[in-house]
């Protein structure tokens, strides 16, 4: 038994047809409509020309947002990496956009009319920003830390402490990537304790780097030993060697500032007699996903002649858009406000709790009668591998289902939740789940679609 379907010419030919074309284009209408009738011809169900265009548009509508979306954040850690980690800052966003629609003097001297270099057009705020002599920049700081290790130690050793020989996620382990690099990995110390005959004594003839990483998403405690920068630094140079610091978070200003827990900068790493550091452009930073070296004109010389580095490069919105976030920091003072992630770090606590409250009885409406919720004081992540055992007091609206079958009624509300046209991402822990608020910023869009 077949069933009755129109033509695909008698469906074109209803004025709601026009208006699909008009928005989608004729080929995509086209393609959605044939995909509609196949669907129904397959399950042997009638439909009218009506019914196939409904079905087309709702299909094109979800083609045309594609996967890429934007997300509340309501994890409650503020650089999350896979909710696309910093924020750009108003100023960042617009250079980039403008960047990307005209042509720019990116690798162009408007001075001497001759070829100029993309780096010049962040490198002296590096320097300033951070007392180096020359800098660097490149996709991430996993492509900073790649390019170091090739350029400065391929074939020969690189010197860490076992207690550094981190794992970040995303498949960035350190002895991976010194393997790529084509360096010769040289553990020394033990898990929790490195001395500095450690270092010394693993000094040899082949050895090209002593090298430190901040152990960023984790920390040693109890009976531990690190050797401080400065004497690293005095051990690599006395036997002729640089001193490297892969930073990771690595934020421009002390965190302290603003009340909040202190976290190593580029600077204080260099004044410490760090040769080269590298760190991120998307974490405590704040601005467009790249990586960062700073350090020694030489060295840095010999980063920018690798071939890698080529391959490496940023592209000129990305460029724009860090040269944009850099100039933020000329005014510290205002830069809580224009910053979003320092801006949600340093959101205050009775803030959030207010926010919470405001939002409560809207999600209890919205979630119903088979949900509790409450306003719950909460604990923030800066995350990214920033600061990973300091939590920053916040506020979060939890939801709790009544009745039995917790777990699986918590899961079906956060998939419900993600299912949002604006998806709202939260947590779910301790029976609950949770909505910490230190992150919402547009707090009327997040009303007006639980209204709708
Ligand atoms: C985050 C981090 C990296 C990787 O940086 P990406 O910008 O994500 O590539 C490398 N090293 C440390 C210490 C880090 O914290």
């Amino acid at each position: 038994m077949t069933s009755p379907l129109p033509s695909v010419d008698q469906i074109l030919g209803r004025p709601e047809a026009a208006a699909l074309i008009e928005r989608h284009g004729r080929a995509a209408v086209l393609g959605a409509i044939r995909g509609i009738t196949a669907a129904f011809r397959a399950a042997r169900a009638a439909a009218d020309a009506e019914q196939v265009l409904a079905a087309a548009g709702d299909r094109l509508a979800r083609e045309a947002l594609g996967s890429l979306r934007r997300v509340f954040n309501l994890t409650g850690t503020v650089l999350h990496t896979n909710l696309g980690r910093a924020l750009m800052a108003e100023a960042a966003a617009r250079a980039a956009y403008e960047a990307s629609i005209a042509f720019a003097n990116l690798e162009f001297d408007l001075d001497t009319g001759r070829r100029g270099e993309r780096d010049a057009h962040v490198r002296a705020r590096l320097c300033r920003l951070t007392g180096a002599e020359a800098a660097t920049v490149v996709n991430n700081n996993a492509a900073a830390v790649l390019l170091l290790l090739n350029a400065l130690a391929a074939r020969r050793e690189v010197v860490v402490s076992r207690g550094e020989l981190i794992e970040i996620g995303g498949a960035f382990r350190m002895p991976d990537i010194m393997a790529r690099a084509q360096c010769r990995l040289v553990e020394v110390g033990t898990t929790n304790r490195t001395h500095a005959a450690d270092y010394a004594g693993a000094i040899g003839p082949r050895t090209a780097l002593v090298m430190k990483v901040h152990p960023s998403n984790y920390a040693v405690t109890g009976f531990t030993k690190a050797v401080p920068e400065r004497e690293m630094a005095r051990i690599a140079h006395d036997a002729g060697l640089p001193f490297a610091i892969d930073l990771g978070a690595g934020t421009l200003v002390g965190l302290e500032r603003w009340g909040l827990p202190h976290e190593p900068t580029p600077a204080e790493a260099i004044a410490a007699g760090a040769d080269l550091v590298t760190f991120s452009g998307d974490k405590l930073l704040g601005g467009p996903q790249c990586g960062i070296v700073v350090g020694r004109a030489a060295l840095i010389a010999r980063l920018d002649k690798n071939p890698l580095k080529r391959a490496l490069r940023l592209d000129k919105a990305r460029l724009a858009a860090l040269a944009a976030t850099l100039a933020l920091y000329d005014d510290p003072d205002r830069l809580a406000q224009r910053l979003p992630t320092l801006r949600m770090l340093t959101r205050g606590e009775n803030e959030i709790a207010a926010q919470a409250a405001r939002l409560a009885p809207l999600l209890a409406r919205w979630a119903g009668a088979d949900w509790q919720v409450t306003v719950v004081p909460a604990r923030s992540q800066i995350g990214s591998g920033a600061l990973p055992v300091d939590l920053l007091p916040s506020a979060a609206v939890a939801l709790r289902p009544a009745g039995r079958r917790a777990g699986a009624a918590l899961e079906a509300l956060a998939a419900r939740l993600r299912g949002l046209a604006w998806p709202v991402v939260g947590r779910i822990a301790d029976g609950a789940l949770l909505l910490d608020c230190r992150c919402l910023d547009d707090e009327a869009a997040f009303v007006a679609q639980l209204d709708a």
